[in-house]
This record gives C-alpha cells, structure tokens and sequence, in this order.
C-alpha cells in the first residue's frame, strides 16, 4: 500500500493540495515537542529523517551536514520511542531539567551517540559493551557540559 500512498502524495502535491492535507499525509516533527512513538514508528526511516530536514529548514537552522544531522536525530528519537525500555529517555529528561531544551538535549545526546558510533567503526569492541560505554557517557553527559563544548 505504500506506493498507494507515495502516488497520492504525488497526486496532492500536482493539485497544490499537499500543503493543505501535509499534516494528514506527511511526518510533523519539532524537536521541542515530545514526539508521539506510536505516530513516529509509523514512519518509515527516510520520512522521519525527511522530516527532521524539513524542520530545521523551516526553522533556518543551518548544518555543515544537513543529513547526518537528521540520521543522529533519528536514532535518538527511535531510542526515545522506545520509553522506559531505553535509558536515553530518562537522560532527556534529565538534561531538560538542567535546563537544556528539548532540541538542545537531542544534539547533546547525538554528539554522545555519533561519537560511540564513530568509535565503533574504529576499535574492535563488541557492540555490547559499545552500548555500555554509550549508555555510561550519557549518564556523565550534563547541560553544563554540554554548554562547555559548544564553546
Ligand atoms: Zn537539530
């Protein structure tokens, strides 16, 4: 059915309708908004992250790397999307109330999670105690030290 929809898309955006049922057809994202898991895994990867470009366009906020940008914030809501079963969630939380927005804790976490992965490809580590040492940085994480870095 996903071809049914892409074509109805397709056909809206020929009306100059999609900007009238976008919000029926289309992923909304804004990062300061807790993110609904059950409309957000309803996507698939490539809209979410289509969505997350389109948000920080909106918002002219400008990227040395639009889509590694998006891919990181992905990641981090589909761990978020998860809730309790994720430590990340609560690390949000936590950064929130030192004072980070929600979007600032997103990039903080994603400086965190980009760095693991980056690690990964280079050591020879099981992906196990990756998640370990991931999951450990994240606790280490602050506002402050977050606010340190972007410096
Ligand atoms: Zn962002």
């Amino acid at each position: 059915m996903k071809s049914g929809r892409a074509g109805a898309v397709a056909h809206l955006k020929l009306l100059g309708l999609d900007l009238v049922f976008g919000g029926a057809m289309s992923l909304q994202y804004d990062p300061d908004q807790p993110v609904d898991p059950d409309t957000w895994l309803k996507f698939d990867e490539s809209e979410r992250i289509e969505a997350v470009k389109q948000y920080h366009r909106r918002a002219n906020v400008r990227l040395p790397n639009e889509r590694l940008h998006a891919v990181t914030h992905v990641i981090v809501e589909n761990q978020l999307a998860l809730g309790e079963a994720c430590p990340v969630e609560s690390v949000l939380f936590r950064l929130m109330e030192e004072g980070l927005d929600r979007h600032d804790a997103i990039h903080a976490i994603g400086f965190v999670l980009a760095e693991r992965l980056f690690a990964g490809l280079t050591e020879k580590s099981q992906p196990a105690d990756l998640n370990a040492e991931y999951f450990e940085k994240l606790n280490r994480l602050t506002a402050a030290s977050w606010k340190e870095h972007g410096r």
